[in-house]
């Protein structure tokens, strides 16, 4: 990464793996990732460890019984915060920070306080004995997945920008949004019109 960082020419490459600045100013980690590819293979590994992170969570009987009366027992009340900072950090290739940290507590936080305030309402009894424990561990699973694709890393949200960096194949500049192709925007254009002028030389 270093090495990288020396050979960039350009002073954004070099302001985006600032490190120093992440850990000071508490932003999210910048991560540069090869391909579109590598990206959703992480992504898929991060899903995967929230499941069986929440399956160890409330697969023992004592836990389960506990959580219909309690939702989120004592002894389970930080754990959601150490699944999701343990998947970002397979996500972000190891560049968890103090911002990842945060954003996790603030997670796990809200999802006790939900869960707990439906156990204040009858409601909640009727939701844990609809979903039984593959339900529960499913939906508490779905929750974290949106955290993680939908609430963090998708394009369309603004905090996605902030982590997933790609390396245009064509081009080589560093930009936040690549196609299937890994092609950044102006080259998807380049392409586009290339293809064009090559289909009407052969005609
Ligand atoms: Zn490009």
């Amino acid at each position: 990464m270093e090495r990288f960082s020396l050979t960039c020419k350009v002073l954004y490459n070099n302001d985006l793996l600032n490190k120093t600045e992440e850990i000071k100013n508490n932003t999210p980690p910048k991560v540069i990732y090869n391909s579109l590819e590598e990206y959703e293979t992480l992504e898929d590994k991060a899903i995967q460890i929230c499941k069986e992170g929440i399956t160890k969570m409330i697969n023992t009987d004592n836990e389960y019984f506990f959580m219909r009366n309690f939702g989120i027992n004592p002894g389970q009340y930080d754990d959601i915060r150490v699944i999701l900072c343990d998947a970002f950090n397979t996500l972000t290739k190891g560049q968890a920070n103090e911002w990842v940290n945060n954003y996790a507590c603030i997670v796990n936080l809200t999802i006790y306080h939900t869960i707990v305030s439906l156990t204040e309402s009858n409601v909640w009894y009727n939701v844990f004995d609809d979903l039984g424990k593959d339900g529960l561990i499913n939906y508490l699973t779905n929750i974290l997945k949106h955290t993680i694709v939908n609430g963090i890393c998708n394009n369309n949200f603004k905090y996605s920008k902030k982590i997933c960096y790609f390396k245009c194949i064509r081009c080589k500049e560093i930009v936040d949004f690549v196609s299937c192709k890994n092609l950044c925007e102006t080259c998807i254009i380049k392409n586009l019109y290339e293809n064009k002028l090559k289909n009407i030389f052969i005609k």
